[in-house]
């Protein structure tokens, strides 16, 4: 992040009580990160997502292991999808060298820890994904979707980023399965995923069920650090309970334009406009772009 201070855009980034703050720009697709923002600090949503105020992450060691676990099952079900050759572990473990990089870690067991933990996982997450041997139909494929209704809603695009769709069969037939990747303890979920998901991919469930009026979902959370799944039927009553939930919020988001802050010691400390442009205690850490 560069550190001179640009005042317009410091005071972009204040709110001013007789001035409004912009909206959310509709041809934006709401997501469940932006939407999870927007619910648990409404201020570092405008800041993030709509005024793009740029930040540098520190490096963090769980979200860079969540990060490489992402990346190995992208690769390895990339693998299946094009029926190649199975990755093998050596090469994994040659690759999540790079992507855990020793320089990052002041203890160098943790890193070995780390990387093997990650490849335990990522051997769980093939099993579950081989089992049955269903097909995969999408891979880490983000999903927007023009939603269009009369009043305070009005036109949005709701999206929805999936780790994989794959279609499986059981006794009761065939059905969607919508995978997320958990690596997380926190067992905090994105409470509108599923139904955001569902949205979002309707037109591929449809044409991947072409033979089922009212497709047949499943919403699962891989819960690696538990080794453990949360499934989720996505039925019609779930989504139109899900939906009468969500579209209160939805209207709120998009029709905001006072953004209020909603500190918390754990948010705050956690949130990289923290110091900068919220809260800044020095002039040349207001904001940069
Ligand atoms: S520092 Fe706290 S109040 Fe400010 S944007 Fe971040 S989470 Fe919100």
């Amino acid at each position: 992040m560069s550190s001179h201070p640009t005042t317009d855009s410091s005071l972009r980034a204040q709110p001013l009580a007789d001035m409004p703050g912009p909206r959310w720009d509709r041809k934006r697709a709401i997501y469940p990160t932006s939407l999870q923002r927007y619910l648990e600090c409404p201020r570092r949503c405008r800041l993030e997502y709509v005024e793009r105020v740029k930040y540098t992450r520190r490096w963090s060691r769980p979200l860079q292991v969540g990060n490489a676990l992402h990346e190995v099952m992208e690769r390895i079900a990339n693998t299946l999808h094009g029926h190649q050759p199975p990755v093998s572990a050596t090469a994994v473990r040659a690759w999540l060298d790079t992507l855990l990089p020793a320089q990052e870690y002041a203890d160098q067991h943790e890193r070995v820890a780390d990387i093997d933990r990650v490849l335990e996982w990522a051997e769980r997450g093939r099993r579950y994904i081989t089992h049955g041997n269903p097909t995969i139909l999408r891979v880490e494929k983000h999903y927007p979707r023009n939603w269009s209704e009369p009043g305070a809603l009005g036109k949005v695009q709701l999206g929805a980023k999936a780790d994989l769709v794959i279609r499986r069969k059981d006794r009761k037939g065939r059905y969607v399965e919508i995978v997320d990747y958990k690596t997380g303890h926190s067992r905090s979920l994105s409470r509108f995923t599923p139904i955001l998901s569902a949205i979002a991919l309707k037109p591929r469930i449809a044409a991947a069920l072409p033979e089922q009026s009212e497709p047949r979902v499943v919403f699962s959370y891989l819960r690696f650090a538990h080794g453990e799944r949360d499934r989720i039927a996505l039925t019609r009553e779930r989504k139109q309970g899900d939906w009468d939930e969500l579209r209160p919020l939805l209207i709120r988001m998009v029709n905001d334009e006072s953004w209020p802050m909603h500190p918390a010691p754990q948010r705050c400390s956690h949130c990289p406009y923290f110091n900068r442009a919220c809260f800044p205690t020095e002039p040349d850490m207001r904001i940069s772009r």
